[in-house]
């Protein structure tokens, strides 16, 4: 069976050898009789699955090794607070407002600390990132909050801040939920990183924390204990039952991600080459046409994420009705942006591009 090309934003399309793996693992993991659903979490057999998978995400993303991976609950959403509630110590923290997820990051952290918007883009209506050199860094920040990739706006930082050569010596925290796994993390400029899974990893309910060590044991005494980091890594993440259903699937998909190849490249970097081709080719199709049209200056475009409008807009059910039809799913854009977004995450194949241009070259032909 041919499965439909799925655009969703989130939760997004799974490789489909993933799917398979699963499927044919779920009555019976590797001869234990059980599915992974079912098993003990610490448990030998959930135990290396745990293992495995922590390994190949510190593989695939060069993770230091003063740098500790937490597998937790509570989405990037959980996040906002669970963030400010570890590492703020309710003190000054600091936001770079680029588009929705960092417009509720910065309203989530002032329920614990003293948030301070450092820059916004949100006069432009959030089709730019503003240049670093222009961020107002509060001196006594705990740190300093971006969304590295802006899932709604469709907003990638191409190059992370150096925050030191911004002569602020403060931690820099991403939220890189939507783009984690399509590129490397320059990790000499990020003190946390976070992540849920459920846009290029696996499925939802599994949230993926990776923190410097030293930024660990300093959480204000109201944070809930399932929520400290410091808890959280003395218990090798199972301080509570942890998601062990969407820690397997992950670990195939970072199983997946690393064995994948593009020419002379491996695994990540394979990946992202992969990415940057779909990207582009899709770019270039909607710069080319008049019918179509993105807002986002070219060079904060995000490889992930690509809302586009038509220039007739009273077309749009039938532009998603002939999609769908066409086996191309999940094209709707967010409902605070309006128009279209077709996610081009990991799994989706350079195959679906090339069938949404299609798609899109003979709609506007037909438009016309
Ligand atoms: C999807 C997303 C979130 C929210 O994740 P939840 O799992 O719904 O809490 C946060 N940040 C970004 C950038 C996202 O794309």
């Amino acid at each position: 069976m041919k499965r439909p090309f799925n655009f969703s934003a989130g939760p997004a399309a799974l490789p489909e050898e993933v799917l398979q793996t699963a499927a044919a693992e779920m009555l019976d993991w590797h001869g234990s009789g059980m599915s992974v659903m079912e098993m003990s979490h610490r448990g030998a057999e959930f135990l290396s699955i745990y293992e495995k998978a922590e390994r190949d995400l510190r593989t695939l993303l060069a993770v230091p090794a003063h740098f500790k991976i937490l597998f937790m609950q509570g989405g990037g959403i959980g996040e906002n607070a669970i963030v400010p509630l570890n590492i703020s110590r309710g003190g000054v923290v600091d936001f770079v407002l680029t588009g929705g997820w960092t417009q509720k990051s910065f309203k989530e952290a002032g329920k614990y600390a003293a948030a301070r918007v450092a820059a916004s883009a949100e006069a432009s209506g959030f089709t730019e990132i503003p240049d670093p050199a222009s961020w107002q860094i509060s001196p006594d920040a705990a740190y300093l909050h971006i969304c590295s990739n802006e899932t709604i706006h469709g907003i990638e930082y191409q190059q992370l801040p150096d925050l030191k050569a911004l002569g602020a010596d403060i931690p820099l925290v991403i939220d890189c939920s939507s783009h984690i796994a399509s590129r490397p993390i320059d990790w000499s400029r990020v003190a946390l990183a976070f992540a849920g899974a459920q846009k290029n990893l696996g499925p939802a309910g599994l949230t993926i924390v990776i923190v410097r060590e030293d930024l660990i044991g300093h959480a204000l005494p109201i944070c809930p204990s399932a929520f400290n980091y410091e808890l959280v890594a003395k218990n090798q993440s199972m301080y509570n039952t942890p998601p062990t259903w969407g820690i397997y699937v992950a670990g195939l998909v970072f199983d997946w991600v690393l064995r994948q190849r593009d020419g002379d490249l491996q695994g990540l970097a394979a990946v992202e080459a992969r990415n940057i081709r779909k990207a582009e080719k899709l770019y270039a199709f909607l710069d080319a046409s008049s019918f179509y049209n993105n807002k986002v200056a070219p060079a904060a475009r995000s490889r992930m994420n690509v809302p586009f409008f038509l220039a007739d807009e009273s077309r749009n059910a039938d532009f998603l009705a002939g999609a769908k039809a066409r086996g191309l799913l999940q094209l709707k854009g967010h409902k605070s942006v309006g128009g279209m977004r077709a996610s081009l995450y990991n799994a989706m194949p350079e195959a679906g591009v090339d069938a949404l241009i299609d798609y899109l070259r003979e709609f506007e032909k037909t438009a016309a």
